[in-house]
């Protein structure tokens, strides 16, 4: 009996997004993490990059979808499926569908600037020549959590940063006595 059970499964491609998150958080950017898989195989992977490369434009699933662009050879993914762990801003759907991809699978919505139905929908846009199927929340829990944790630790970190700025900046030194510039010669 032949099984025709495919190698790695949707889950697989989501977890391998949420490595590639990580990724990003290690380099200190909000965890987002990309995958494009065309005919059985991951043909482009991507991570959030705009802090570190300068580039507003440095999106997790655009960066995947430069590099399936340059592993296919061809801009048109199409039949290609994205897997992002977050719904996609305007930008990243707008590029999906000048990309033709023809199916996006994302994780956590994006209440704020989700393109795929939470603000708006860019994919399936009745005036849009190509329509980008839509499937959501897969393993919407965990690449919530993954997001939610990194903004928990960032607003703990700031919180932090301040005290010791305020600690800093309230002009007594240990002594007791007024610090620095406001010393008299
Ligand atoms: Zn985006």
């Amino acid at each position: 009996m032949t099984s025709n059970k495919p190698l790695y499964t949707d889950e697989d491609y989501m977890r391998r997004a949420m490595v590639l998150a990580a990724k990003a958080e290690a380099e200190g950017e909000v965890p987002v993490g990309a995958v494009v898989v065309y005919q059985g195989q991951v043909v482009g992977e991507g991570w959030n990059r705009s802090i570190t490369q300068h580039d507003a434009t440095a999106h997790a699933e655009i960066m995947a979808l430069r590099q399936a662009g340059k592993v296919i050879q061809n801009y048109r993914l199409i039949d290609a499926v994205m897997y992002v762990t977050l719904e996609p801003c305007p930008m990243c759907a707008g590029a999906m569908v000048h990309s033709r991809i023809g199916k996006v699978v994302f994780g956590a919505h994006d209440l704020k600037t989700g393109a795929a139905g939470s603000i708006m929908n860019l994919l399936s846009y009745a005036q849009v020549n190509h329509h980008v199927e839509i499937e959501s929340g897969l393993l919407a829990d965990e690449c919530r959590a993954q997001l939610q944790a990194f903004f928990k630790r960032r607003r703990a970190e700031k919180k932090a940063e301040k005290q010791a700025r305020r600690v800093a900046e309230s002009g007594v030194d240990d002594e007791g006595g007024l610090s620095g510039t406001h010393r008299k010669p």
